[in-house]
């Protein structure tokens, strides 16, 4: 079976149009993306040598409102992921309700390979080819995979140096120097707690004390999650990285794992627990499993041993459709990635907000008006998954695809 993304997409998008009954123009016209932009980047390498770079930027769907969504670097980019990560963005903007269609970018590079310079010239480089379709009213970039503040300050300074004026709102994740929100940098992590949390709540009556999580993955979504879990006295028995995973049964000290990471570039060089591999963190005995790396890790091949009992999608798409149907049968409560990692984009939604008003909230505020969000978001999908008996993601699907038909509808595209 293909684990292209692009076709894990469309078996989702066939899913929850099932459910509500949707007629097959609405999905015709949401298979496809409304635009993909292809380009190369010729970069000047610090030895003077010239190398070329692949990028790619799609706009899936514009109905709600401008595209959205990250830009990724990674070696194994390809333009059908970017294709998918966008049609994921209109999805899960939709089902938070937020005034934006869905967008995402990839640049086929190793960054880790890049030194500062270079990466800097990349960055701008890629803005170059682009930004003539980017704008606060037309496409909004923001962070994804390997892509940080610093990052987006580059491209929002290449962008205003080449439409000649201050546009802040045209890419979100920025420092807060240059117009970020407190607040963003946690937020694709504390809007998954927030989820879970509910999730617990209607599940056991209770809250998530003295349970057992272990997270794959520890770059901003992943950390940031193993902290608020932390907090919350949930004992964090496994992280892991690109490299490998950690293991304690004790539960692991969150803060002394992210200095190693952050001193060594690995959490493998905690020297205090057991080494596992990342196949083995996924299938371990925990109530709480959080994929929060790479897509399609949780395949048919795995997906019967997995133990937990709640899985927290903060990466996107890491389960394929195979794997859902064995986890449904299993009873395994999935908080889908649309629903489970929008907390990253709607505080870049606040982010802009701000960028546009010129008034700047403080970090109690965004975190709270991103609690309501992500409740209201919970809710609704809970209560579809009981009006039409079905799993978490076709039900996020259900409530996404409502608004995205009324939007197609009203702009007599269907
Ligand atoms: P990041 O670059 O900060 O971290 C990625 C982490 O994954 C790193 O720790 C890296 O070592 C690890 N990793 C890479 N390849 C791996 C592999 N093969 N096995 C195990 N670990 C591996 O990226 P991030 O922003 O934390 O994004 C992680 C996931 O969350 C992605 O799927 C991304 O699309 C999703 N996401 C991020 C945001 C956000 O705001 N940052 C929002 C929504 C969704």
């Amino acid at each position: 079976m293909s684990n292209n993304p692009y076709e894990t997409f469309i078996r989702q998008l066939e899913n929850g149009a099932k459910v509500l009954g949707i007629g097959r123009d609405v999905v015709e016209v949401l298979k496809e993306p409304e635009r993909v932009l292809e380009v190369s980047i010729p970069v000047k390498m610090d030895d003077g040598s010239v190398k070329v770079f692949k990028g790619w930027r799609s706009e899936h769907s514009t109905a709600l409102g401008p595209a959205k969504g990250g830009i990724r670097y990674h070696w194994n980019v390809t333009k059908d992921e970017v294709i998918a990560l966008s049609a994921w963005m209109s999805m899960k903007n939709a089902l938070m309700n937020l005034p934006y269609g869905g967008g995402k970018g990839g640049i086929r590079v190793n960054p880790k390979e890049l030194s500062d310079a270079e990466l800097e010239r990349l960055s701008r480089g890629f803005i170059d080819k682009i930004y003539k379709y980017l704008g606060p009213d037309q496409d909004v970039p923001a962070p994804d995979v390997y892509t940080n503040p610093k990052i987006m300050a580059w491209m929002l300074d290449e962008y205003e140096k080449l439409v000649g004026r201050k546009a802040p709102g045209v890419i979100t994740g920025k420092p807060i120097i240059v117009g970020g929100s407190l607040g963003r940098n946690h937020a694709t992590a504390l809007g998954g707690f927030f989820v879970l949390r509910e999730a617990v709540k209607v599940k056991e009556g209770k809250n998530l004390e003295g349970m057992t999580a272990a997270i794959q993955g520890f770059g901003n979504a992943g950390s940031h999650m193993a902290k608020f879990l932390a907090e919350a006295k949930v004992k964090v028995v496994a992280v892991s990285d690109s490299k490998g995973g950690i293991y304690d049964p004790n539960g692991l000290p969150i803060d002394e794992v992210k200095k190693v990471k952050s001193e060594t570039g690995s959490v493998v060089n905690f020297d205090k627990a057991e080494k596992i591999s990342n196949e083995e963190l996924l299938i371990l005995d925990v109530d709480i499993l959080v994929p929060a790396a790479l897509e399609n890790v949780i395949t048919e091949k795995n997906a019967r041993d997995v133990k937990a009992k709640y899985i927290v999608e903060l990466a996107n798409g890491p389960i394929t459709p195979e794997a859902d149907d064995i986890l449904n049968e299993k009873g395994i409560f999935d908080l889908p990635d649309i629903l489970a990692n929008a907390g990253g984009v709607t505080v870049s939604y606040f982010e802009w907000v701000q960028n546009r008003m010129g008034y700047y909230w403080d970090e109690e505020e965004v975190d709270a008006k991103l609690d309501k969000k992500m409740t209201k978001a919970f809710k609704e999908v809970y209560e579809a998954m009981e009006k039409y008996k079905v799993p978490p993601r076709e039900a996020a699907y259900v409530v996404a695809l409502r608004r995205l038909v009324e939007a197609l509808k009203s702009r007599a595209v269907v």
